[in-house]
């Protein structure tokens, strides 16, 4: 199975997820950016006031792991979802957006310089 035939059945398979559940009322725009961004606080928790090489150790833990790839899907699904309601594959949005970063940061040049 390629990337493609994979994310697309990502797409399906969250779609079809929301639509059984009639639940596509719900994933407005609005409550999708603020799903995401819950997600990804959720995510922060995990390592919240611990230094850089705490965080690295947190994550050989197993639990911890697997308690961190579940909010990392958390946040891909409401991804997924806002990308279908605005039908755009994330294939095309992700090599877009690499090209326009690969024009604004330069091999050798530090996200820190702008
Ligand atoms: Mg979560």
């Amino acid at each position: 199975m390629d990337h493609e035939t994979c994310n697309n059945e990502l797409h399906v398979a969250v779609q079809r997820f929301i639509t059984e559940r009639n639940w596509d009322r719900y994933h407005t725009p609005k409550n999708l950016a603020m799903s995401i961004a819950i997600e990804a606080a959720e995510l922060m928790e995990h390592f919240q006031w611990v230094t850089n090489e705490q965080s690295i150790e947190i994550i050989q833990d197993d639990v911890a792991r697997v308690q961190v790839a579940d909010e990392l899907a958390d946040i891909l699904i409401y991804c997924l979802s806002f990308l279908n309601k605005i039908d755009v594959d994330i294939n095309t949005a992700i090599l877009r957006k690499l090209r326009r970063d690969e024009d604004r940061y330069p091999i050798g040049r530090m996200p820190t310089e702008d």
